[in-house]
């Protein structure tokens, strides 16, 4: 008889959006008037850069000639002209990474979840609480162990390393998701260090990299020095050009990346994963590496500005009512998510259902995060300027 993989079963349901979407559907057949705000799902609002549209449009033309078809990309790790593009998209900001050393996917969240299958299950995986909860998911999925590291109020939701405790693979977020806490170069140092000395490996999640506004702080853990020897970093198109529905991102592993196996043999991570995605994953569609390389032209860069600043925008109206209504939070400034201490020391869930009843907006709960999300709430920047404005009306008529 067929067997399952039984760790499906001792992991938690994923509810979060689901019991989200059910509190909302039932306010809203009880309050047919009701004009609900959304603030919760981190999905883009605006639309993809002229730029990127007119290359896929081309890149479309060129699929239905004979001369200029393209069929399965040779090596599926992307087509040369995107991985040089996104080197030196590296490069303009002080990483060195080099063309080879980049492969090209359909999002983040696939490698994030898929990059486990080169590590032993015996690995001891460490995760920040609260996170990103496909780190999470995938490692449990595979029955791995799993330990935390607390990101606090204490520690502006930034959590450090510990040198008392042991952990092989480690996974970063900065910006992060859920919190907005960005690290600096010297707290990513400390996870740098932390991992040589251990022998461990970071994954690091960039994937909101490009809001930060703030030139001192880091965009790729290639920025740090001893990075290349202990780090892979993870990227998306999805927030920084609108390209959740188009599914564009890349991995970088440095060529010097390695580890020792167990007969003593060296193994270079790049290439169990260049292993790997040879036999599952047969690359990303031309039009849209096309689209991605404008993306990285000074006028697809000018152009996605644009978009960033307008989030960026809402980010600081809604960072603003707080700071007026003297309520703590973590990001808002280098990241387009902003993660607040419920007012009047509510739970998260008491919290997500006084706003939808009483200013009839939509945000998440950060208990959904891990336990340390417990009483606090995540607000997104991506929606419309108009509406975040009157949801920051309304959210000040609260009385707690
Ligand atoms: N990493 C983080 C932290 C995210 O928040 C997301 C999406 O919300 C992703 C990765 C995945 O993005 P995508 O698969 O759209 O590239």
């Amino acid at each position: 008889m067929v067997k399952i993989n039984e760790n499906f079963l001792s992991m938690k349901k994923n509810y979060l959006f689901i019991e989200i979407a059910k509190r909302v559907k039932a306010f809203s057949q009880a309050h047919p008037d009701a004009d609900i705000i959304r603030m919760g799902i981190g999905d883009v609002t605006l639309p993809i850069a002229p730029a990127a549209v007119e290359a896929m449009k081309k890149a479309a033309d060129e699929m239905g000639v004979k001369e200029t078809f393209r069929g399965y990309e040779d090596s599926g790790a992307g087509y040369d002209f995107l991985k040089e593009a996104v080197a030196k998209y590296y490069k303009s900001f002080g990483a060195n990474v080099k063309a080879d050393e980049i492969r090209i996917n359909d999002g983040a969240k696939a490698d994030c979840g898929n990059i486990v299958d080169i590590f032993g299950d015996d690995n001891v995986v460490m995760i920040t609480d609260p996170a990103y909860p496909v780190y999470v998911d995938t490692n449990l999925m595979n029955g791995r162990k799993v330990i935390y590291a607390d990101s606090t109020e204490g520690n502006g939701f930034a959590a450090m390393p510990d040198d008392s405790v042991h952990a092989d693979i480690i996974y970063l977020c900065s910006p992060n998701n859920p919190t907005g806490s960005v690290y600096t170069k010297e707290q990513l140092k400390k996870w740098v260090d932390y991992a040589n000395k251990n022998g461990s490996v970071i994954i690091f999640d960039a994937a909101y990299e490009a809001f930060i506004s703030e030139p001192d702080l880091p965009r790729s853990i290639f920025q740090i020095d001893g990075a290349r020897t202990c780090a892979i970093e993870m990227c998306s198109l999805s927030k920084t050009a609108g390209f959740t529905g188009m599914r564009c991102g890349y991995t970088v592993i440095p060529e010097e990346l390695k580890v020792t196996a167990s007969d003593g043999s060296e193994v270079y991570l790049a290439q169990l994963w260049g292993r790997r995605q040879g036999s599952k994953f047969n690359g990303v569609s031309y039009p849209v590496q096309r689209a991605a390389e404008a993306i990285f032209t000074d006028e697809g860069q000018k152009q996605i500005k644009v978009n960033i600043d307008y989030y960026r925008e809402n980010a600081r109206i809604i960072a603003s009512t707080l700071d007026e209504m003297g309520i703590y939070y973590t990001g808002g400034k280098n990241s387009p998510y902003i993660w607040l201490k419920c007012p009047g020391g509510l739970g998260s869930w008491e919290f997500f259902d006084k706003l939808l009843a009483e200013a009839n907006v939509v945000g998440t709960p950060g208990e959904g995060f891990g336990k340390n999300g417990e009483g606090y709430f995540r607000l997104t920047a991506f929606g419309d300027r108009e509406r975040t404005k009157q949801a920051m009306e309304r959210f000040k008529a609260l009385k707690f």
